[in-house]
């Protein structure tokens, strides 16, 4: 979340829209690029989620999109605590003042460490699950 690039990504509605050069699916539906980079995602695909995408506000990500899904519902649907979407839409941040521009930053860094944590906590927990039925297999087997 420091890159250059995340910030632009952060700031700018057009530098996310970018990202959706090589988006795979269909655009004839409510889920268009341009729909996606407005709810606030850019595109990050991986290999098992070739059109995978990712909120910078709340690092939320979300695949398996359909021609039909709308991505500012489906990003209220799994991501109630995202700062973005408590803001009013469309949002554009030219129109903040200096201070709500402040208090929402100050909201996108504590959500996106938050959201950081529980996935290393996650992780974590699966690591210590793998060594326990390692251990246990060893002891046992
Ligand atoms: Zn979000």
């Amino acid at each position: 979340m420091t890159s250059q690039k995340n910030i632009d990504l952060l700031l700018s509605e057009s530098e996310r829209l970018k990202t959706f050069e090589s988006w795979p699916n269909e655009v004839n539906g409510k889920c268009t690029p341009e729909k996606l980079a407005q709810a606030g995602f850019y595109f990050l695909p991986c290999e098992d989620s070739p059109d995978n995408v990712c909120c910078i506000f709340c690092t939320k990500e979300l695949d398996g999109w359909e021609p039909d899904d709308d991505p500012l519902e489906e990003h209220k649907k799994h991501s109630k605590t995202c700062p973005y979407l408590a803001m009013p839409q469309p949002f554009s941040m030219a129109k903040l003042t200096i201070k709500e521009f402040m208090e929402f930053m100050k909201n996108v860094t504590s959500q996106t460490v938050e959201n950081q944590l529980k996935k290393k906590e996650r992780e974590y927990q699966d690591y210590a699950a793998s060594i326990e039925k390692a251990l246990k297999e060893h002891v046992l087997g």
